[in-house]
């Protein structure tokens, strides 16, 4: 069985985080280790507290997971601080295994997920050892400092990711305003693009789905599928995840990982 890993904050509401990771690996028949960068209190409604992991613990789980399985694909979610990034990428950069990123900065309720001085870590110690960048439109704009509004807009965003030394950026359209459509767009270091476009579904249960699509993808390049095909299937997973809502909580329930 194909091992992969995530490395994330725990949601203890079980929609986002390490837990929707874990049920999204199980699900695509991947089996799921995981580094726990920090706890949440959370649900539906919201994150209510975050108490981080020490930066040596994060190092201390990493070693004890590597020193025994082939990890052979892994994610990042929600890092929170410089310290737990620098402590990450010194642990991965020397080892044979795709990195899919995603930069979650700021949970649909507002809270902070990444403290504003971990950004230049993540750009700086992250991303050129990174395989693949999932942000979407307002994350994008903080890891590069532009307004991103128009397609080229994107174009432009996703090429100065690129630089970074990455494989792929897939540019997550769901924030641009266009109601027909929620239209990603994949980047790839050799010049060629290509779009994955979704009708909107015009629903509150979305909490985790860019948790659900970056572990997704993570599980197919642990299986062995090309970066293009794991990026397409990823996508596929969160798409029956939103449209069959589970309905569950008070707020912005979990995506469905069932579907
Ligand atoms: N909580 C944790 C621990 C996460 O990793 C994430 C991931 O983005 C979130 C919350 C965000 O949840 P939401 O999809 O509601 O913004």
């Amino acid at each position: 069985m194909d091992v992969v890993m995530t490395i994330a904050g725990s949601d203890s509401g079980g929609g986002a985080g390490i837990q929707a990771d874990l049920k999204t690996f199980q699900e695509l028949k991947v089996f799921g280790t995981s580094v726990i960068t920090a706890l949440t209190a959370q649900n539906t409604l919201g994150v209510d507290g975050i108490f981080p992991t020490t930066p040596e613990f994060v190092t201390q789980q990493l070693s004890s997971v590597f020193n025994d399985f082939d990890v052979k694909a892994l994610k990042t979610g929600m890092l929170f601080s410089a310290d737990i990034i620098e402590r990450v990428a010194g642990e991965i950069q020397n080892k044979e295994v795709q990195v899919v990123v995603d930069p979650v900065m700021i949970a649909k309720g507002g809270a902070s997920l990444l403290q504003q001085e971990a950004v230049e870590a993540l750009k700086t110690k992250l991303l050129p050892i990174a395989t693949v960048l999932t942000p979407n439109i307002p994350e994008a704009e903080v890891i590069t400092g532009m307004t991103i509004k128009t397609q080229s807009d994107i174009q432009a965003a996703a090429e100065c990711i690129l630089e970074k030394g990455l494989q792929c950026v897939v540019m997550k359209g769901g924030h641009l305003e266009n109601d027909e459509f929620a239209t990603d767009t994949v980047f790839l270091a050799n010049g060629s693009s290509f779009k994955m476009q979704s009708k909107r579904i015009h629903t509150k249960h979305t909490h985790g789905t860019g948790c659900t699509f970056s572990a997704a993808i993570t599980a197919f390049l642990g299986r062995g599928f090309s970066l293009q095909e794991a990026i397409v299937e990823g996508k596929k997973f969160v798409q029956l995840a939103i449209e069959h809502p589970l309905n569950l909580g008070h707020g912005h329930g979990p995506t469905n990982h069932f579907a």
